[in-house]
This record gives structure tokens, sequence and C-alpha cells, in this order.
């Protein structure tokens, strides 16, 4: 099954066709693009290459943005809101669109980390005038490093091919890399190697060797101009396409895997999210709510399961003075705070299998 994705237009990553919507909505310099606290960089990121200022609205509950903040903090100068289905959670569409529509603002939604979730039986991605994916390592489809859009609307797919002629394809050294690091992941990366391999990673992107997940944040703009222009690879488009085949088979596997989690993970080390678990979430990872974050991922660590941190910061991975460079005033979205500092996430991919799971349960309820 692919309708989701259009494959006439693939780019670089997931911040590059954000980037190219921002583009073709004429979003420009000192224009404002709201979007949630509790994200990564990735997004403001591409706001900030377009010329923009993020504009940072707080989550509820369900790890989305909400509406009334986003009522608050809207003005005459937000030209784009941003709606991210956070782990997979649909945002609350209803009211947000309602907003925007009011106030004449097209929504694009970040949909990076689900294909196939449902907000009132109809898929996320579909509501705005388009929706981006990515489709990087942490990601519900990995293909290497790549974006890709959903495109909602004619003029703008219109628009979007005259601008995207101008995008080449990465680099050879670069598509080597890439492909060496893909295989590094597809050889290595089981729930047992995630600790391992993330000190791995770090290490390598520390020196250069692997493709690190975020660029500096003081030259977002030079990045602009090489990034900012790139398509995604052949190898990576292939392999995107061969695994989008299989999309409702990966959603149905996480679906499984996450229900497992819900129903059996009872312990007092984390709580569960209180917003009414409907079955048409397709969850990226599973999120809990820890009571010491930082004791249990290193008791994860040394039981060695699989639990990551993500998001960590409000714009993670961004602390302290970081945080004022891409325009985030500390305690301006408290929510995002609280739960940078509790949630951890559980895996849902394609190679937990049922050991992996019992193992997790078992690190949680004994
Ligand atoms: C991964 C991700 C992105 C962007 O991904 P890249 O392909 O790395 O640019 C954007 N938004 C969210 C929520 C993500 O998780």
């Amino acid at each position: 099954m692919n309708d989701v994705i259009n494959t006439n237009y693939t780019f670089y990553r997931g911040r590059v066709a954000l980037y190219s919507i921002l583009k073709v909505l004429g979003v420009k310099k000192h224009d404002h693009v709201a979007l949630q606290a509790f994200t990564c960089l990735a997004v403001p990121e591409a706001i900030m290459a377009a010329g923009a200022i993020p504009q940072y609205i707080d989550i509820d509950d369900n790890l989305c943005m909400s509406p009334e903040d986003l009522k608050k903090k809207i003005t005459g100068k937000t030209k784009a809101i941003i709606i991210q289905h956070t782990y997979g959670i649909p945002a609350d569409m209803d009211d947000l669109l309602e907003i925007a529509l009011q106030k004449n603002i097209p929504v694009i939604e970040d949909c990076c980390h689900t294909y196939l979730s449902m907000y009132k039986q109809k898929r996320v991605g579909s509501f705005g005038i388009a929706g981006f994916y990515s489709f990087e390592w942490g990601k519900p489809i990995v293909a290497g490093i790549g974006g890709g859009l959903n495109i909602n609307s004619n003029d703008l797919e219109s628009e979007i091919q005259t601008l995207y002629k101008k995008f080449d394809r990465p680099g050879f050294i670069n598509q080597i890399r890439m492909e060496i690091q893909y295989a590094v992941f597809k050889f290595l990366y089981r729930p047992k190697f995630y600790w391992p391999l993330k000190r791995l990673f770090h290490l390598l992107s520390s020196f250069g060797i692997a493709e690190g997940n975020y660029n500096p944040i003081d030259t977002i703009d030079e990045k602009a101009d090489k990034d900012f222009l790139l398509r995604m690879g052949h190898q990576q488009k292939n392999r995107m396409i061969k695994k989008l085949k299989n999309l409702t088979k990966t959603s149905e596997h996480s679906k499984r895997i996450s229900n497992e989690y819900s129903s059996k993970i009872k312990s007092d080390k984390v709580s569960h999210l209180k917003f009414s678990l409907n079955k048409e979430t397709v969850f990226v990872r599973y999120p809990l709510i820890a009571k010491n974050k930082n004791k249990l991922l290193d008791e994860a660590q040394k039981a060695n399961i699989e639990l990551a941190e993500w998001y960590t910061t409000p714009i993670h991975p961004l602390k302290d003075e970081e945080l004022r460079k891409v325009h985030y005033i500390s305690t301006s979205c408290p929510n995002a705070e609280k739960y940078a500092q509790r949630i951890v996430t559980l895996p849902t991919h394609g190679s937990v299998g049922n050991r992996d799971v019992s193992r997790i349960i078992n690190f949680f309820n004994n």
C-alpha cells in the first residue's frame, strides 16, 4: 500500500520536505511559524533555514499541540502552523484546524512518527495542505536518510514541482556514507544492541564519519545552502518505495506490540498516558511517564533494555543557552518542559520480537 507518500518528490531529509513546503507557501524573513515544543531540532531548523522565526506552542497531555495555547499565541505574523502527531498520537485536529481556519493560516502536518494513525476515521496527513515524513533511523520506515511529502492541494503540488527541479541528488561520497550507515543499522540494530549501537553512532558522528541527526545550530543559514537543496538519494528512495509496500504489516506489528505494553506493564516506576488509547494509533514508539527518568534509563541500560530518552528537552537535544538560539524562551511551554523530564519510550519496530516484549515487560513489572 502506498497512497501515503507522493513518490514524485522525495527529499534529502524530512526537514527538507518541510522547508520546501514553507518556501512554496511564501514564508520569508521575519515571518513566524507555529510548532509545538516537545519536538526535535529538525523542525525549527527547517523554519530558520526558510528565514522565519519558530513560535513555540505548548502541548496537552496527549503530547501534541494545545489548541488553547495556539489560540493565545498566534498573531498576524504567523504564516503557517505545523501540527505534529507525537509518537503517532493524533493531535486534536478538530480544535486546531478550527483556529487555523478562522485565521486563514495553512496547516502542515508533521507525520514523521506515523503513517497510518487515524483521527476520527481519517488518516493523519490528510488534514492539512501537506504532511511530511522522515525515513531515518528512529522512524517507522527506515530507508537510511530521507524525507517525503503528502500534498493535499493541486496548486501547492505544481509549485513544489517547479521548486523540485532545482534540487540535486546528494553527492557520491555522501551516498556511500549513507549506505554504509544503513548497512550497519540493518545488521546490528536489535533491541539488545540498542545501547552499544547508540554509543557507537554518537562516537562516529562526533568524528564526522557518520551523518549525525542534527546540524550545528550556529550555521543553519550556511547549511541551508547545501542540505536544503537536496533530493533523496537513489538507494534510499528505492528502499523507501519497497518498504512502503509493507506499510500495513509494519503498522499492525507496531499496534500489536504497543497493545502488549499498554495492557501488561504495571509498575510504580512508570504510568501510562491518560488520554484514551484509541485503537487507531500507530505508535513509532510507546511512551511512558517515568517517575524518575534518569534512574530508569540507567537501570534499562544495565539490564540492556531498549528504552529511549527522546525528547529530553522542549527542543531535543538542545539545552539551556542553545534553546534561545532557536527562539525558545525558557518556561514558555511548561507542559513540554515537564514531559521532557519524564517521558521514556519503548520500541515497536520490526525487529522487536515476542521475547523482547517479555523481557521488557519483566523489566518493569519485577
Ligand atoms: C525525525 C523528525 C523530523 C525530521 O526528520 P529528518 O528526516 O531528520 O529531517 C521532523 N519532525 C519530527 C517530529 C521527527 O521525529
